[in-house]
């Protein structure tokens, strides 16, 4: 559907960009500059956020707590890439607009749709009756004939990135709904129920348009909804929420009145305490895996010998069959405080790993 009005757009004369549809991609782009180039500045994700990273509750929990001490810097290049992301982001939106695509939000003014949700985790079949807010801001929202409105999740990708969204889009069979369940699909079947739940739309359908970086070429996957899917995330939701809770020392539900009230308490949570309790009691994800490498391997303080390393390789033969999305540690900030006793050693790609002893001979 938008793909589709983009590409035929693009192969014909086109039409003058009115100034209001310049002025929101202008807004975009100088909201990306300020934010990768201007002063560092924490960017934390609060409370449970349809934006968080659903496929890590380790994670989750550092991107929600005042954690910077125990953040990787991001390298000079990310801040330059996400930039780029975002203007990719901003110039896909605009070609939409100019198509014909009738956007909700956001409006001319450029401001996204904020929902708010209080879930109920009794409502999904589960026992627990505490209810835990959700919020978050929707990219953009359209209107879709039978289904009110719904979410559109733009992504600007890698090539690697876009022929597996561009495969999914044609085949329901693709590794990338099993790779991207808990990533990308999670985030916009959250703005699917959410949008349900504020009674916006029947929530039964979603959209991911991706915009291939070095190519320009556009896709886009429908997302369905899944029941199981969305009970899967109200569970993990409620455990992250749990776990914030403890860390912040509330007693009891928050509603949506006190958010803010919660999300500044956990600005006093003490990040060491918060570091020791969730290696404890947080197990990662079972992808999280390390593998012991025999023999004469780099170290990180020079010497070479047995090591342990993450594994962190996108073709890991090692984990059975099925994707493996053990490089999701890789890119993780907190990598170094998730790892205790493992270091970067820059190889020819950068690896995480700790000396191990030589195994002893027979
Ligand atoms: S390093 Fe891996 S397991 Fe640890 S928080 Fe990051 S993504 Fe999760």
């Amino acid at each position: 559907m938008i793909a589709d009005a983009i590409d035929s757009y693009l192969r014909n004369d086109g039409k003058d960009v009115p100034d209001a549809l310049l002025d929101v991609a202008a807004a975009h782009v100088r909201r990306s500059l300020s934010k990768n180039f201007g002063a560092k500045r924490e960017h934390r994700v609060r409370v449970p956020s349809p934006s968080s990273k659903w496929y890590c509750a380790r994670r989750q929990l550092f991107d929600a707590l005042p954690m910077a001490a125990h953040r990787e810097d991001d390298t000079p290049r990310s801040r330059v890439i996400f930039t780029l992301g975002d203007s990719v982001e901003a110039v896909g939106m605009l070609l939409a607009r100019q198509a014909g695509v009738q956007f909700l939000t956001p409006d001319v003014g450029g401001e996204q749709l904020r929902l708010s949700s209080l879930i109920v985790p009794a409502d999904f079949g589960y026992d627990s009756k505490e209810p835990f807010p959700i919020a978050g801001n929707i990219d953009c929202t359209i209107s879709v004939n039978d289904h009110g409105e719904c979410v559109a999740d733009w992504k600007s990708m890698s090539d690697y990135g876009y022929d597996d969204a561009e495969e999914a889009a044609r085949n329901p069979n693709a590794k990338w709904w099993t790779e991207a369940r808990d990533d990308i699909i999670a985030q916009v079947r959250w703005y699917m129920l959410m949008l349900r739940l504020a009674g916006r739309g029947d929530g039964k359908m979603g959209y991911i348009i991706g915009v291939k970086k070095s190519t320009g070429h556009v896709c886009e996957v429908v997302i369905p909804h899944d029941e199981q899917h969305e009970r899967e995330l109200v569970a993990k939701a409620a455990y992250v929420w749990r776990h914030l809770r403890t860390l912040a020392m509330v007693q009891t539900g928050v509603g949506l009145d006190d958010v803010r009230a919660f999300t500044a308490s956990l600005d006093g949570v003490n990040p060491e305490s918060a570091l020791a309790y969730i290696l404890a009691n947080v197990p990662r994800p079972k992808w999280a895996v390390s593998v012991t490498l025999p023999g004469r391997n780099a170290r990180a303080d020079g010497t070479f010998g047995p090591v342990e390393q993450i594994d962190t390789a996108r073709d890991s033969k090692r984990h059975g069959s099925g994707p493996f999305v053990g490089f999701r540690c890789g890119y993780c900030p907190f990598v170094g405080a998730c790892w205790p006793g493992f270091s970067l050693v820059a190889l020819g790609k950068p690896v995480w790993r700790r000396a191990v002893d030589a195994p002893a001979s027979a």
